[in-house]
């Protein structure tokens, strides 16, 4: 399906969030094969300018913005150039790419709740849907996972820890990871950009001291969550969903050089892991190729530059993110909906200004502990707790923030 030797039909694909930071790196690996992938569709939220650039260049059939007068934007800027991508809006166009005929594979990378709805169809329909969109899982993890066995979808993690579970885990770990003899999973992080600052020096960072992550380049939301450590929460309940684990077999690994992405421990004492120089356009590729393997664009990994690895267990007083995912899955129901939704509040308020950043998770706990979690069984409970955990987590931001606490 995605050899480069132009013998076969090449993969159609639709690029949810193609204007961000995965977004890019899917189209810079695509260009390196494009007599094996064609661009489908491509989607937005309100980026006309460089929608239009990628439109120029890969020639999808469709693009889709998240409101009219972006849509009709970039409508008219297609016009002007007479390129032929028909353009869709809202959440109604991106079900809708995500579901077409001729996209084979649909990569998931709109950050936050907003990829939850585009993220199901594809599962619904069937497609091998590469998963980078860790919040929608986070979110809706029974409800998707049962849609991908009832579909027959093959869902690939992209996550770059994920994709190196994955790579490590052995062919048949789907039926348990005890039966394949798995004892464990250690999920590195690098800490982000505050492991070594004290707790008072915490208390003055700004957004932009917080996106400048020191190994990888991201999207700012994912950037936040990684110097608070709640990308790592939110990515142990996704490799709980993802491999059927317990999370006391998920072991957290702080590994700032982030050169090993995850490894897998066996019950004879191996351990498993999978290595790389920091660049997402390794799991991407791995994804787009999976069975196959196909160039990525990244150097290789110069191990004696690299010369040192190291590990420390994560400190849970520097990072209560961490523990608030934790409990928040062991609470189940609704709680890891009302945790993802607290938390892009929280970032939010913070990227925009409104919030210090040790309130962030303040806020978390607060609309966890003030939130109805107890169900999660149909999507509409799941979107009905994701509503209600927004505007609580927005009124404790109000609160903290008019009582100078932010
Ligand atoms: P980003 O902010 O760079 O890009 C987000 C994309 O989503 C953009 O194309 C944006 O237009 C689109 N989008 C945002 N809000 C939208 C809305 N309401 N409706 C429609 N589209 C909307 O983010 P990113 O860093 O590329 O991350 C994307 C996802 O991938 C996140 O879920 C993140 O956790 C995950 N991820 C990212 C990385 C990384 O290295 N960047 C690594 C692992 C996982
Ligand atoms: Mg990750």
């Amino acid at each position: 399906m995605t050899q480069t030797t132009g013998q076969t039909a090449p993969t159609g694909i639709t690029i949810l969030g193609a204007t961000g930071s995965i977004g890019a790196s899917t189209l810079d690996v695509i260009a390196r094969h494009s007599d094996a992938f064609r661009v489908v569709a491509l989607t937005a939220n309100r980026n006309v300018e460089r929608l239009l650039e990628h439109c120029r260049r890969f020639r999808p059939a469709y693009a889709v913005m998240a409101d009219s007068p972006s849509a009709a934007a970039l409508r008219e800027r297609l016009r002007d150039e007479s390129i032929a991508t028909e353009v869709l809006e809202g959440v109604d166009g991106l079900a809708t790419v995500a579901a077409l005929p001729e996209a084979d594979c649909v990569m998931a990378a709109i950050v936050g709740g907003a990829g939850l709805l585009p993220t199901l169809e594809a599962a619904r329909c069937g497609k091998r849907v590469l998963l980078a969109n860790k919040e929608a899982l986070v979110m809706s993890g029974a409800i998707f996972m049962e849609e991908v066995k009832r579909s027959g979808a093959v869902l690939l993690p992209v996550d770059s820890e994920h994709n190196a579970i994955f790579q490590c885990m052995p062919a048949g770990f789907s039926a348990g990871y005890e039966p394949s003899g798995v004892r464990r999973v250690l999920l590195t992080a690098s800490g982000g950009p505050f492991r070594t600052l004290s707790l008072e020096e915490l208390d003055g960072v700004t957004p932009e001291q917080a996106c400048a992550h020191p190994n990888w380049d991201m999207g700012r939301k994912i950037s936040v969550d990684s110097a608070t450590m709640m990308n790592k929460g939110l990515e142990v309940i996704e490799a709980c969903w993802l491999f059927g684990l317990p999370p006391e077999r998920i072991q957290v690994v702080l590994h700032p050089q982030s050169v090993i992405h995850s490894m897998v421990e066996y019950s004879d004492g191996s351990v498993l892991a999978q290595l790389g120089n920091p660049d997402m356009r390794t799991p991407i590729a791995h994804a787009l190729g999976w069975p196959e393997r196909i160039e990525s664009g990244v150097s290789p990994l110069d191990l004696f530059a690299v010369a040192r690895l190291d590990f420390e267990p994560p400190d849970m007083v520097r990072f209560p993110c961490l523990a608030l995912a934790y409990s928040a899955w062991q609470a189940g129901g609704a709680a890891p909906a009302v945790l993802n939704a607290a938390n892009e509040t929280a970032v939010q308020a913070f990227l925009d200004g409104q919030l210090a950043f040790r309130a962030i998770p303040e806020v978390i706990e607060g609309t966890l502990s003030a939130c109805d979690t107890a169900a999660a069984d149909s999507l509409e409970a799941v979107l009905d707790a994701d509503r209600r955990a927004r505007d609580h987590a927005g009124r404790i931001v109000g609160v903290l923030a008019g009582s100078g606490v932010s």
